[in-house]
């Protein structure tokens, strides 16, 4: 098609720079932080990177990307440790397609409990609804041959 240069702003995309009125409780080179819009626990945040990455499915088992998404992981665990440091629980992961909402990866962190109860429904890694992977077990999927020392 003749000037098919995505035209959809996309709006994680305007958040990692910063063109929204989102508050970012992290930035980074790499990967900004800010509240889920639509909270499903008693802290809810994501981390996403600047670059535009659709989704898991387009991550690969490289270095570039097992560090993207070890960086996102601990730049969540540092903010919900300090944010919720009574938590009962944290969670961190991914919409893996087509449960995804929005294609821009984003790594949800949570610190429960579940507010209200049944979001944890969004949350399920297995079963038939079970669209949500750990972001320990994508890191297995995606670590490199070539071993990182660790
Ligand atoms: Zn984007
Ligand atoms: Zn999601």
């Amino acid at each position: 098609m003749a000037g098919a240069i995505s035209p959809t702003p996309c709006i994680f995309c305007q958040i990692a720079r910063n063109s929204t009125s989102t508050t970012l409780l992290h930035t980074d080179e790499k990967v900004v932080a800010f509240h889920d819009i639509n909270p499903s626990a008693f802290r809810h945040y994501l981390v996403i990177p600047v670059e535009h990455i659709p989704t898991v499915k387009d991550l690969q088992s490289r270095h570039e990307d097992y560090s993207l998404v070890s960086h996102m992981l601990n730049v969540g665990q540092t903010l919900l440790r300090r944010d919720a440091p009574q938590s009962e629980q944290y969670r961190f992961g991914f919409h893996q397609p087509p449960m995804n909402s929005v294609d821009h990866l984003h790594l949800h962190c949570l610190a429960l409990p579940y507010i209200p109860r049944w979001k944890h429904l969004k949350y399920l890694s297995l079963g038939p609804f079970g669209g949500f992977i750990e972001a320990e077990k994508l890191l297995e999927k995606i670590k490199p041959f070539s071993s990182i020392p660790s």
